[in-house]
């Protein structure tokens, strides 16, 4: 009896597993045609000078216009574009896209420091062709490489250590900027941060969201903002959602910050509406 009902359960689990199996094969070879067909679209979030208020920059975060399943979240189908092998080429296209609308927004506004964070899967950055994919972003873009910057998580740029190392230190040599995304949140040990060519530390927001009420949480992201500042790392504090956050952090120094409090990520076209907006107010 029991071997029976344990013959049910694997049964059950077998064409549970089949329905998955189905689903993410569906996702995969649909995902191989969302750029052909132009599903893929990157929205915008500005990051903003906690002290001046202006734009300095945005994040490129994409999205995908699924035919039946509506707006697909990155946070759903990379890591199925990264089993697929489909990450390359969609990585290069965001790299593409991102650089282009940058230097378009860099001619509109006169602003030609304004940059771009582009967000960059650790199975892309293997990829022996990375580098030469950056290159030609920016040479087909014109947008200057010191306008350009990559976004890691700790955990990505720590596997496959010495590999990483190599491409960093050329991408660094290139000009481009690197940020460490979402920062505390994995297994940082400062003895890698001191040896990654890093430029940037994105702060994650699960120290943002209670900053203004807890204790613990105001030392660590102050320490932070100071051991980057000691080590020649800018900070970006990431999910600033509330004014009193944004308030915190303006005491202690931290320099840049993004977040539904400031805005929340734009499609290109509402992009340069928030910017002169924002200049006006400055004036
Ligand atoms: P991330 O790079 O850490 O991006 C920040 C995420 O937080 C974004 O989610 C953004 O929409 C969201 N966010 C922004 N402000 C706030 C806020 O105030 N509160 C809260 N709760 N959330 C906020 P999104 O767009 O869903 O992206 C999720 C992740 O997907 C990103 O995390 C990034 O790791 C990845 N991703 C996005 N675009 C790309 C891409 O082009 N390539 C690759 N490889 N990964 C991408
Ligand atoms: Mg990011
Ligand atoms: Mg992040
Ligand atoms: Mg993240």
């Amino acid at each position: 009896n029991a071997k029976k009902s344990g013959g049910n359960r694997v049964e059950r689990y077998c064409t549970h597993m089949n329905e998955e199996a189905v689903h993410r094969f569906e996702m995969g070879s649909s995902l191989r045609k969302a750029i052909e067909k132009n599903e893929l679209f990157l929205c915008y979030q500005p990051i903003v000078d906690v002290r001046t208020g202006a734009v300095i920059a945005t994040e490129a975060l994409i999205r995908w216009r699924h035919p039946e399943l509506g707006l697909v979240r990155p946070d759903e189908f990379i890591p199925l574009a990264e089993e697929t092998g489909w990450i390359h080429e969609i990585g290069r296209w965001v790299l593409q896209t991102a650089c282009r609308q940058t230097k378009r927004w860099q001619d509109i506004t006169g602003n030609d420091q304004l940059a771009v964070f582009v967000n960059v899967s650790a199975v892309q950055f293997q990829h022996e062709r990375f580098i030469d994919d950056v290159k030609r972003a920016l040479k087909r873009s014109t947008l200057p490489p010191s306008c350009l910057h990559l976004e890691l998580t700790e955990h990505s740029m720590l596997r496959h250590l010495s590999s990483t190392m190599r491409t960093l230190d050329e991408l660094k040599r290139l000009g481009v900027g690197i940020a460490v995304d979402d920062f505390g949140s994995g297994y940082s040990s400062f003895h890698y941060l001191k040896q990654l060519p890093a430029t940037i530390l994105k702060i994650d927001r699960a120290f943002i969201e209670h900053l203004h009420a807890n204790a613990s949480d105001a030392a660590i992201v102050s320490a932070m903002i100071t051991m980057g500042r000691g080590l020649g790392l800018e900070t970006i504090a990431e999910g600033v959602e509330t004014p009193e956050q944004l308030e915190r952090l303006r005491d202690l120094q931290c320099s840049y910050a993004q977040g539904y409090a400031l805005c929340p990520p734009l499609v290109a076209e509402e992009v340069m509406a928030y910017m002169s907006e924002r200049q006006k107010e400055r004036q």
